[in-house]
C-alpha cells in the first residue's frame, strides 16, 4: 500500500505521528476484525466463533477483537442482532460517555450522523431504560440501513430520522448529549479501505472542515445548557480534528472535557482530543474530542399539537397475545401498529411533528380483519409475549430460513411462530398443516449461497 507523499507530509505535525511505523502498519497488510456484543440479546455476554479466540478491547465492555474474520453472512446470531461488527477504535465513544454522562438519567440523546448505525447501538446499550434516541441520518437511503440495523439490534427507545442537521435548530435546548460523528475525508480507513486513498486531497480536507463547522454550528441550539457534544471522526487531518475543537471553543460558550485514559491503550491525547493511530494500537484511525455547553437553557418545553391515535381496547385486546403490554402505548398508522414506551409518549408525539420520522418504537405487525400479522421488527424485539410460539432450527435450515428458502419442519401446524437459532429469534414462520410459510423480509435475505 502506497501512501502519497502529499498526505503523508500534510499530517507530519500531527501529535502522535510515527512516519516509519505509520507506514508499516499500512503496508503489512493487516486486519483487525472486531465485533461488539448486544447485551439485550446475549445474556452471557459470549459468543464463540468456532477456532477463533476473543481479546476484550479494553476501552469497552462488551467490545472483543477476533483472531481471523469469520463469515458473518452465515452466521445466524448476526442477523439475529446477536453483535455488530464495529471497528475498534471508535466504540471508545463509550468512555466519553460513560465519564462524562450521568448514564442513569432519563437523557434525550442525538446521534446526528447515524448510519449505518455503529454508535448509535452501541450508546442505545449505554443509556438507561427511560432514556430516549434519536438516531439520524441525512441521505435517505443510508436511513433506511440505519433502520434495519436499529430493528435488528432490537430497540424499543429509539426514533430513526432523515433530517438535516438544520432542523434539528428548532428542538431548542432539547438534548442532554448530541453525538456528532461526522462525515470526514476518511484517512483513518485507508488500511481497511485502500481504494479510498485515491479519493484523498487537501481539497476534500479542507472542504470536510468547512462542512464539519457547519453541522456543528447548525444543531448547536439543540444541546441543552450544561449538555455534552461528542464529536468525532476517522480522519487524521488536524483540519478536521484539533482545528475543529480549537474552532468550537472560539465560536460558543463552551467548555472542553477531557478523559481519564489508561496509558497502556496507546491513545494519544491531542489539543482537547484524543487521537488513535493504528500503530500504537488495534484499532484503525479516529479522532474524539468532549465539550460541555455553557449557553442557552437548561429546560425546554415540549408541546404537541396533535396526538397519534391509539389501539381501541379491543384492539389491545388483539394486540396483547403478541406483546408484553407493560409500560407501553400502542398507536396506530392506517393500519400498522407500533409500540411506544409509556415513558416517552409526549416526546415521540414532540418528535414526530418536528422531525421526518422513519421509523419509532417497534412495529408490532398489521391489523387485518381483527387479527394481528406480525412484523419482523416485533421478532427482532424483546417485547413480544411469553406465549408466543418458537421453533428451534438447526444451523442449516437457519441459513435456509434466512435465505428467505422453504424449510421442512416436522412439527405440526401451529401458525405464527419464531424461528430461532440457538434460542434467538430470526423471524417469523407461519406453520400450517402441510407446509411453512417463510416471512423473512425479502430485502433482508442472504442472496449468496454457502
Ligand atoms: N456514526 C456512524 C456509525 O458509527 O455507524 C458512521 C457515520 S459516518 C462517519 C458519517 C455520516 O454522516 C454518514 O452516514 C453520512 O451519510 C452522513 N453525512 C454526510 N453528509 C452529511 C451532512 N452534511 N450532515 C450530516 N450528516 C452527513
Amino acid at each position: 500500500m502506497q501512501l502519497p507523499a502529499s498526505f503523508l507530509s500534510s499530517i507530519e505535525n500531527a501529535n502522535g505521528f510515527a512516519k516509519d511505523a505509520f507506514e508499516k502498519v499500512h503496508s503489512s497488510g493487516e486486519q483487525i476484525t472486531s465485533i461488539r456484543i448486544n447485551p439485550f440479546k446475549q445474556e452471557t455476554g459470549v459468543i464463540n466463533f468456532p477456532n477463533n479466540h476473543r481479546k476484550r478491547i479494553p476501552w469497552t465492555q462488551c467490545g472483543y477483537y477476533l483472531e481471523s474474520r469469520p463469515s458473518f453472512t452465515f452466521d445466524p446470531l448476526f442477523h439475529a442482532g446477536c453483535y455488530y461488527v464495529q471497528e475498534a477504535s471508535s466504540m471508545f465513544l463509550e468512555q466519553a460517555l460513560k465519564q462524562k454522562v450521568d448514564l442513569s438519567k432519563h437523557l434525550k440523546v442525538l446521534d446526528l450522523c447515524a448510519a449505518p448505525g455503529g454508535k448509535s447501538t452501541h450508546i442505545q446499550t449505554l443509556l438507561s431504560e427511560n432514556s430516549l434516541l434519536v438516531s439520524n441520518e441525512v441521505i435517505r437511503s443510508r436511513a433506511n440501513i440505519l433502520k434495519d440495523n436499529i430493528i435488528k439490534w432490537g430497540c424499543e427507545n429509539v426514533v430513526v430520522t432523515n433530517n438535516d442537521p438544520r432542523d434539528f435548530a428548532k428542538l431548542k435546548n432539547y438534548f442532554d448529549v448530541i453525538v456528532v460523528d461526522a462525515p470526514c475525508s476518511g484517512s483513518g480507513l485507508f488500511r481497511r479501505d485502500p481504494e479510498a486513498i485515491e479519493e484523498w486531497s487537501e481539497n476534500n480536507v479542507q472542504l470536510c472542515s468547512q462542512r464539519q463547522q457547519r453541522i456543528i454550528a447548525d444543531v448547536w441550539p439543540a444541546l441543552k445548557r450544561d449538555g455534552i457534544l461528542v464529536y468525532s471522526t476517522c480522519s487524521y487531518s488536524k483540519e478536521e480534528d484539533e482545528d475543529i475543537v480549537k474552532w468550537l471553543l472560539s465560536e460558543f460558550q463552551v467548555v472542553n472535557r477531557t478523559l481519564q485514559v489508561d496509558p497502556s491503550w496507546g491513545i494519544v491525547e491531542s489539543e482537547g482530543g484524543y487521537r488513535f493511530w493504528p500503530d500504537k494500537l488495534r484499532g484503525e484511525g479516529f479522532f474524539l474530542a468532549c465539550f460541555q455547553k455553557k449557553e442557552g437553557e437548561t429546560e425546554t418545553t415540549v408541546r404537541t399539537r396533535k396526538k397519534p391515535e391509539l389501539l381501541s381496547k379491543k384492539e389491545i385486546e388483539v394486540v396483547e397475545k403478541w406483546v408484553k403490554l407493560q409500560g407501553k402505548n400502542f398507536i396506530r398508522y392506517q393500519n400498522t401498529v407500533y409500540a411506544w414506551p409509556e415513558v416517552n409518549f409526549s416526546d415521540f408525539c414532540f418528535l414526530l411533528e418536528q422531525l421526518r420520522i422513519v421509523y419509532s418504537g417497534v412495529l408490532v405487525g398489521e391489523l387485518m380483519r381483527e387479527k394481528l400479522v406480525p412484523g419482523h421488527s416485533l421478532a427482532m424485539s424483546n417485547i413480544f409475549a411469553d406465549s408466543v410460539s418458537r421453533v428451534p432450527l438447526s444451523g442449516e435450515d437457519a441459513i435456509k430460513y434466512l435465505q428467505r428458502k422453504d424449510i421442512q419442519l416436522n412439527t405440526p401446524g401451529k401458525g405464527w411462530s419464531l424461528a430461532e437459532y440457538d434460542g434467538h429469534p430470526l423471524g417469523w414462520l407461519n406453520i400450517l398443516p402441510n407446509r411453512a410459510n417463510n416471512y423473512y423480509p425479502k430485502e433482508l435475505r442472504i442472496l449468496k449461497d454457502i
